[in-house]
């Protein structure tokens, strides 16, 4: 699987590889802060995320690999050609034309792949076998890990 972590200091992108990069001290391309990524012995023989190599914590949640810039791009295209067909007075070609942005949408979403997100530290990883423990995004455990709640126990 490919792991895209961040920087703790800058945020830039740091990417491994469970297949090439095992355990390793490296540093970040941008700042010098040391960077530490070590897999877990799942992550390198089911190729399922237990264990964050970046931050070590065991939460994460599923979500779509969406690009929302893209997906929001697609919409404003279309939106642009619906209100030239506004403009040369084809209503029915406006709406043709935002159902096609919707279904352009709804063919991407399924059509990508899932990605798990680590809730502490954000790193995604992708090409990963699905950890049936990981559900999709919740609020409360995100709370727990930018400390806006209290009475929640770290669970790992
Ligand atoms: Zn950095
Ligand atoms: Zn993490």
């Amino acid at each position: 699987m490919r792991v895209t972590a961040y920087c703790e200091q800058c945020e830039c992108e740091l990417t491994f590889d469970s297949e090439t990069d095992h355990e390793l001290e490296t540093a970040c391309h941008n700042c010098q802060t040391p960077v530490r990524i070590a897999f877990s012995d799942r992550i390198l023989q089911e190729n399922m995320v237990d264990a964050c190599p970046s931050c070590g914590k065991r939460a994460f949640y599923v979500q779509k690999d969406f690009n929302r810039n893209l997906g929001l791009g697609i919409v404003v295209i279309c939106a642009i050609i619906g209100l030239y067909f506004v403009w040369v007075d084809r209503p029915f070609l406006f709406y043709a034309a935002l159902g096609f942005a919707v279904v352009i949408d709804t063919l991407l979403y399924l059509l990508l792949p899932e990605v798990t997100v680590c809730y502490p530290c954000k790193a995604v990883f992708r090409g990963a076998k699905r950890n049936p423990e990981h559900k999709g995004f919740d609020l409360h455990i995100l709370d727990v890990y930018e400390g806006r709640s209290q009475g929640y126990s770290d669970p790992s």
